[in-house]
């Protein structure tokens, strides 16, 4: 059986037996939230439940490290759609320790690519189309210091409402403890 088989037949049973009743929800978060944080496995569960977040309360975004790698790429979208559209009142950006991200080795990277079939010369041409991969795959080496600068990059973004609070804040994938780096409601403009 293939994952996909077992997960269509596991569905199917989901939707007939009506398990989906407990998670009915609308697409507005309870908690007028939006999180930006990893994709990492340990986190799946573990961080909506060390925030006490059930289905419906924040909108959350992930992507490979909680980094927003442009500013008008879709992280940064979905991040002023979930504050302009859907009625998020306030940012989290969470980091965590050990993340596959952090010194991430963009030359080993771009070797696997070519192990597995891709083109060498392809790299060439990206880098003539203004592609630099290394800055493109590029981690972090310090996930406090890569929140911090989400933070500023999301709080200074020309289009972000300057009454928003943008929080910063790092998970242990362990635990789920979070520490806060940055305190979102420190900066807000008042006025
Ligand atoms: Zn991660």
């Amino acid at each position: 059986m293939t994952i996909l088989s077992e997960i269509i037949e596991y569905n199917k049973e989901f939707v007939n037996e009506r398990k989906f009743e407990e998670y009915a929800t609308t697409k507005f978060p309870d908690k007028k939230i939006v999180i930006l944080t990893c994709m990492d496995t340990r986190l799946t569960e573990l961080l909506p439940k060390a925030m006490n977040l059930k289905n419906g309360d924040a909108k959350i975004i992930k992507s490979a490290g909680a980094i927003v790698t442009h500013p008008f790429g879709s992280v940064m979208r979905s991040i002023l759609i979930a504050l302009y559209e859907l009625g998020a009142d306030e940012v989290y950006i969470i980091g965590h320790h050990d993340c596959g991200m952090s010194s991430i080795d963009t030359e080993q990277i771009i070797g696997k690519m070519v192990e597995r079939g891709v083109d060498r010369s392809l790299f060439k041409t990206l880098r003539y189309s203004g592609v630099n991969m290394k800055d493109w795959l590029r981690g972090f080496n310090d996930v406090t210091e890569s929140v911090k600068s989400s933070v500023d990059q999301v709080r200074n973004h020309p289009l972000m409402d300057r009454k928003v609070p943008v929080h910063g804040l790092v998970a242990h994938p362990d635990t789920g403890r979070l520490d806060i780096i940055v305190n979102g409601y420190d900066s807000i403009d008042e006025n």
